[in-house]
């Protein structure tokens, strides 16, 4: 789950971690009371949306006074902003944080994620972080170093301050400022935190001036706090209705809705309709012990998507029962006339009852006898 930067900012503050003074402002009046309360000569407006590159978006706004910060909102409140990380439909902005602006001397780069592999927390880093830090990654990857930590010793917090040339007061202040955030990142659960850009201001302070912080869902039970940062509007309504329906169900930009059990079949599912030359619109894996609702569900989101041209059913039958999928599509159908193409591959666990009951109802599905045969006749079918 993903909050907002204002949130991930007031997490880190609760940990001491140094962020800049600032208020969430949902109205252009008040991001100017909030620009008033915070004085200064210089104020950043930032629109807060769940994804990055709001900078090179317009999104970052740089404002030398309050009459700047108000026209500043204005522009951005409810307007749409497109970054790298949207999408080419955008997030419209509903909210905005209004910041002391700082005078930035170096701007780093710092995250700390989950490293299956090394079975520890990864802490990433690069003296070159800022807006073109995906440039960096691709062109001079030496500029970017990980380090598995599983806790964070002054010998360590010195090699990681010299990599990123930081040295003398600096050099101290990154040691408590990476003890600071691997309990952050611990104690809250986290599956990813980043500071891009992590800077030293011209003053010598270490702050950190963007944050991002996604929770790891498997932890939410036990972190309250983070839940109640959940911003629904921020996220695919799809997905949201999927879930409450215990599916896993990702939206995609392909037009072959795709409704397979187990979530392997269901990547194989997408890599053979990728093979016969088009795009999944959705990862949908309905899971083992599926029920009729959930079933009737899933076929009503596929039916209701204006970008799906036809229905791929992938069902491997072993816990999941083929007649309650078919179960799942007369019910759906009810409310959800099945307008376009679907062809079912069904075998497995009473594949029997489930033909019989999608033949008795007289729908025109059409039956493939395995993978390969289901995804071309869908691509066929668009
Ligand atoms: P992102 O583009 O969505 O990652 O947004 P960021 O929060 O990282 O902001 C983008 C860029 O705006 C930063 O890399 C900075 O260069 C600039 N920026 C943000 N806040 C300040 C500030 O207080 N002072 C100055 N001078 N630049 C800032
Ligand atoms: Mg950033």
């Amino acid at each position: 789950m993903n909050i907002h930067e204002y949130q991930a900012k007031e997490v880190l503050r609760s940990f001491g971690v140094n962020v800049p003074r600032g208020h969430l402002a949902q109205s252009v009046g008040e991001a100017v009371a909030a620009a008033d309360e915070l004085a200064g000569s210089v104020w950043v407006v930032k629109a807060q949306i769940h994804a990055g590159g709001r900078g090179k978006a317009g999104g970052v706004r740089l404002c030398k006074s309050v009459d700047e910060v108000k026209a500043a909102a204005q522009a951005l409140l409810g307007s749409v902003l497109v970054t790298k990380q949207t999408g080419p439909a955008g997030k419209e902005v509903g909210k905005l944080y209004v910041e002391e602006g700082l005078n930035i001397a170096h701007e780093f780069y710092l995250s700390l994620l989950v490293d299956r592999e090394a079975e520890a927390v990864a802490l990433v880093v690069s003296p070159a972080g800022g807006m073109d830090i995906e440039e960096v990654a691709a062109t001079e990857s030496e500029k970017i170093r990980t380090f598995p930590i599983r806790n964070i010793d002054a010998f360590e917090a010195a090699e990681i301050a010299s990599f990123l040339g930081l040295q003398g007061d600096a050099a101290g202040q990154l040691n408590v400022l990476l003890r600071q955030l691997y309990q952050a990142f611990t104690e809250k659960d986290a599956a990813m935190l980043e500071l891009n850009p992590l800077v030293l201001t011209v003053e010598g302070n270490l702050v950190a001036l963007d944050a991002k912080f996604v929770a790891d869902d498997n932890g939410l039970y036990r972190q309250p706090e983070i839940v109640a940062m959940r911003d629904l509007s921020e996220e695919d309504p799809r997905e949201i209705e999927a879930a409450q329906y215990g599916l896993n169900y990702i939206q995609l930009d392909g037009n072959i809705g795709c409704m397979v059990n187990g979530a392997g079949l269901a990547m194989a599912t997408m890599d053979m309709i990728q093979m016969k030359g088009a795009k999944p619109a959705n990862f949908l894996d309905v899971g083992g012990g599926v029920t009729v609702p959930a079933v009737t569900e899933a076929f009503k989101l596929l039916f209701s998507d204006a970008q799906v041209k036809a229905v791929l059913v992938n069902i491997f039958g072993g816990i999941v029962r083929c007649d309650i999928i078919a179960q799942g599509l007369l019910e759906a159908i009810k409310t959800h006339p099945m307008n376009v193409p679907v062809v079912m591959r069904l075998v497995g666990t009473n594949e029997d009852a489930g033909r019989k009951l999608v033949k008795d109802a007289g729908l025109d599905v059409r039956w493939a006898e395995n993978l390969d045969e289901a995804a071309s006749m869908a691509v066929g079918a668009i």
